[in-house]
């Protein structure tokens, strides 16, 4: 259901009208941001900065968000 969800909002936001999308982003991103919060309340971080959840000195979940919130780099014309 969730992965439906999320895939759903991706085409939605590729290819919808710019007003669609706009409303859609304003109704759906504190949902993702809630849904991400609750990921992590899973994950607590040990004083040491370990993850509990994980059982490693760093925390895949955070890791993985982490990465996909990069900014999005511009591809140049020369491919790098
Ligand atoms: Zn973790």
């Amino acid at each position: 259901m969730l992965r439906q969800h999320l895939a759903m909002l991706l085409i939605e936001v590729q290819n919808g009208e710019d007003a669609d999308v706009l409303r859609l982003a304003r109704s759906e991103t504190h949902r993702l941001v809630g849904a991400v919060l609750a990921c992590l309340r899973a994950h607590v971080l040990a004083p040491s900065g370990s993850c509990t959840t994980c059982e490693l000195p760093e925390c895949l979940l955070r890791k993985e968000i982490s990465l996909a919130l990069l900014p999005v780099r511009p591809v140049l014309p020369n491919g790098g």
